[in-house]
């Protein structure tokens, strides 16, 4: 609402005191580009999948995230620690992640009251803004929608522009999860029954009768919005007149069109456009004692709108995208006489609870017209048949249920979170281990390189360590306490290019290969035969199939990577292909594995952990450290003792006793080692060097006395 800036002060006390609620005030202007602007004119159109009349402006989408910041603002003012916070719809999309930078200790949920359209819609939005967009969402701990398509199309969005993946809706982010759930929202079930029923709205229903006369009733209510079909349902109901002349003079359909967002050229022409139709039709077909289209553009109030519901003998309810219509469910409630005809567009949210109705695609005059004349032949015991179901499906999730489960969902979600949370290697963690490694005499330090030194990279051959990873590992290398091991999976010949040079242990092919900085490469484990021939064609062949996936060939390993391919593609095709590898490797000693974005196939009996095994017997070490980021650094941490630090990359649950965030944490954690402490940068320094130098002075001259 508008309101004067002198009285925002009144008005906020106002609020406060008599709903608790807290205004956020936006000047007209932000307010123009905000609402009628980016949320209308962009989001709406584009997600209930009318691209066509999308509009793409910046100065909008700025003034959305000025805005959404504002809600957060308002927000943090009074927000408490522990609180939830439940954030409703696409007007503030972005707030969920704004507000979880600020107070991560806050429980967030988000519900989408519209459509979530299919990719290929979404990525219409330009590509910084359909990110932050989907990142806003995530910020979230429970983000809902209305029904498992929209879920589903959220779901593939995220792992389509974002890369993330999910189990059972459960999004795994690298520091925390986001869970991604279907609520479809109820009504308030016992209001529509009990309305129905009471003397207001039975004398309302008489005085309706008395006006519309002896006529059967067809029933259509929505705001004016070109979402919700109201011209394509008047042509239905053109049709309908036309082919079905025994109806004329008995039947009237009821038009209530509520005003919405006057000042919005599409909505002004679409009155003008449904009123036309309304005379032409009236002209066409009305006489003097029968009108067809009874037409009402203003809002409707409870008694007269449940009134309505109960006279109308049939619901015309035929959005062409609607994210759930709660008018349909309400009819449903408010048919106390047990008889009624829903027709419902399948394009509307509520239709998947709604099957007992008349399902019809609002694209078609045709279907419309047809499934009025089906729905005024419909056997009374029919009607009651199919009402009872959905009533009594109606009357068990209603809105109160869905709120329940939604904030129940979105704690049991945070409280996930915060268990998780209590694993990542935090501040204190992080000291605890620094004094460990200051204390330690004899050090193992066990590195992984993809995904730990180094993030992942569409194809693995450009994943070179930069010049910042090689100084951190000489670094941690040059100071001898350290035994510094680099354990990879990848070939011997890429880890002697990149570091050869370095003075540490390196492992290759998981621990097939081994070498010092002294000696030349070792072999493990001797493989006779050659197991890989076989396999190598099919791998390719799976590669063929799936753009952007390829083939590495190890000495004693074979990789599938599908990093470059369309996510969504390469997770299914992945799974077949070790599927099939699984099939037709029953009797070669092989094992066969999912990595990151990768299937691998190697020698089984060797592993990280064997490598691991024979290091640790090697030697006594008072500091163990071991970082890596996926499946086959499990093997690793699976025989380290309990005194070892192990550290995994990402948000996935494994052996290792902490997580970190990402390959950036890793390099924090490393280079906090690799810092010399107070006492080595004293015993470095200038005037420990002077001090040294007098010592040895005074020693040569007593020895010479
Ligand atoms: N409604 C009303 N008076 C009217 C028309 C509609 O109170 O004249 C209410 C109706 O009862 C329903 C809501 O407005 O609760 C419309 O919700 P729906 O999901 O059908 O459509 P939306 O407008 O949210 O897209």
């Amino acid at each position: 609402m508008t309101v004067d800036v002198s009285k925002q002060r009144v008005i906020t006390e106002k609020v406060l005191t008599e709903h608790g609620a807290y205004p956020v005030y936006l000047p007209q202007e932000e307010m123009d580009q905000f609402y009628l602007g980016f949320c209308n004119k962009t989001i709406w159109p584009l997600f209930h999948s009318l691209p066509s009349l999308a509009v793409y402006d910046e100065a909008m989408w700025q003034v959305y995230r000025r805005v959404n910041e504002r809600f957060r603002d308002a927000l943090l003012d009074i927000l408490k620690p522990d609180d939830l916070v439940w954030i409703h719809d696409y007007h503030l999309m972005l707030l969920p992640r704004l507000l979880k930078e600020r107070r991560s200790s806050i429980q967030i949920g988000f519900f989408l009251h519209i459509p979530f359209p299919s990719y290929e819609i979404f990525r219409l939005l330009p590509g910084v803004w359909r990110k932050e967009v989907l990142d806003g969402l995530l910020g979230a701990d429970l983000v809902g929608f209305h029904t498992y398509e929209y879920t589903q199309h959220f779901l593939q969005s995220v792992l389509r522009i974002l890369g993330h993946g999910h189990n059972m809706g459960q999004i795994l982010l690298p520091d925390r999860s986001v869970k991604a759930d279907t609520f479809p929202m109820g009504i308030d079930y016992d209001r529509y029954v009990n309305g129905a029923i009471s003397p207001e709205v039975q004398s309302e229903v008489a005085r309706f009768r008395a006006s519309l006369g002896d006529v059967r009733v067809v029933l259509s209510v929505d705001r004016l919005d070109y979402t919700k079909g109201i011209l394509n349902r008047l042509e239905g109901f053109d049709l309908f007149l036309q082919q079905n002349p025994k109806w004329h003079s008995k039947i009237v359909l009821v038009l209530v069109v509520v005003p919405s967002r006057i000042g919005v050229d599409q909505y002004d022409l679409m009155k003008r456009q449904l009123e036309e139709l309304v005379g032409r039709i009236n002209g066409k077909y009305g006489n003097l004692g029968w009108m067809p289209v009874v037409y009402q553009y203003r809002h409707v109030p409870f008694i007269p709108l449940v009134a309505l519901y109960a006279i109308s003998d049939v619901a015309l309810v035929t959005p062409l995208r609607d994210g759930m219509n709660l008018v349909a469910k309400e009819y449903i409630a408010a048919r106390t006489s047990g008889t009624g005809v829903l027709i419902i567009s399948e394009m509307a949210g509520a239709a998947k609870e709604l099957g007992e109705a008349v399902l019809i695609n609002p694209n078609h005059c045709g279907e419309i017209a047809s499934a009025i004349a089906v729905a005024l032949e419909i056997p009374e015991e029919e009607q009651v048949r199919r009402l009872r179901i959905m009533q009594a499906r109606l009357q068990r999730y209603t809105v109160h249920r869905w709120a329940r489960d939604f904030v129940q969902e979105t704690l049991d979600t945070a409280a996930t979170t915060k268990k998780f949370e209590t694993q990542m290697l935090g501040n204190v963690a992080q000291m605890l281990l620094l004094k460990q490694y200051r204390k330690s005499l004899k050090r193992l330090i066990l590195l992984d390189y993809d995904g730990t030194l180094v993030p992942f990279v569409a194809d693995h051959a450009q994943a070179q360590p930069g010049t910042k990873v090689i100084s951190l590992i000489r670094r941690l290398a040059e100071n001898l306490a350290n035994h510094v091991v680099l354990i990879s999976g990848r070939d011997r010949h890429t880890l002697e290019a990149w570091f050869g040079s370095l003075p540490i242990y390196l492992v290759a092919e998981h621990g097939f290969f081994a070498k010092t900085a002294e000696t030349e490469w070792r072999i493990m484990k001797v493989i006779p035969g050659d197991w890989k021939h076989g396999l190598i064609p099919i791998l390719k062949l799976f590669a063929d199939r799936l753009p952007g996936a390829s083939v590495e060939e190890k000495e004693y390993s074979l990789v599938w990577h599908y990093r470059g391919a369309d996510p969504e593609q390469g997770e299914p095709v992945a799974h077949e292909l070790i599927d099939n590898l699984n099939a037709l490797t029953g009797n070669v000693d092989v094992q066969i594995m999912q990595a990151n974005k990768a299937v691998e196939v190697r020698v089984a009996g060797i592993n990280k952990g064997t490598t691991a095994r024979e290091l640790l017997a090697e030697a006594e070490y008072d500091f163990i450290l071991a970082i890596g980021d996926d499946r086959t650094d499990e093997d690793l941490f699976a025989v380290l003792p309990d005194s070892a630090y192990s550290i995994k990359v990402g948000s996935a649950r494994g052996h290792a006793k902490y997580n970190c965030k990402d390959v950036d944490e890793v390099h924090r954690v490393l280079s906090l080692l690799a810092a010399p402490s107070r006492k080595e940068e004293f015993h470095e320094g200038p005037l420990w060097r002077t001090l040294r130098f007098l010592v040895r002075i005074t020693d040569h001259l007593t020895k010479k006395r």
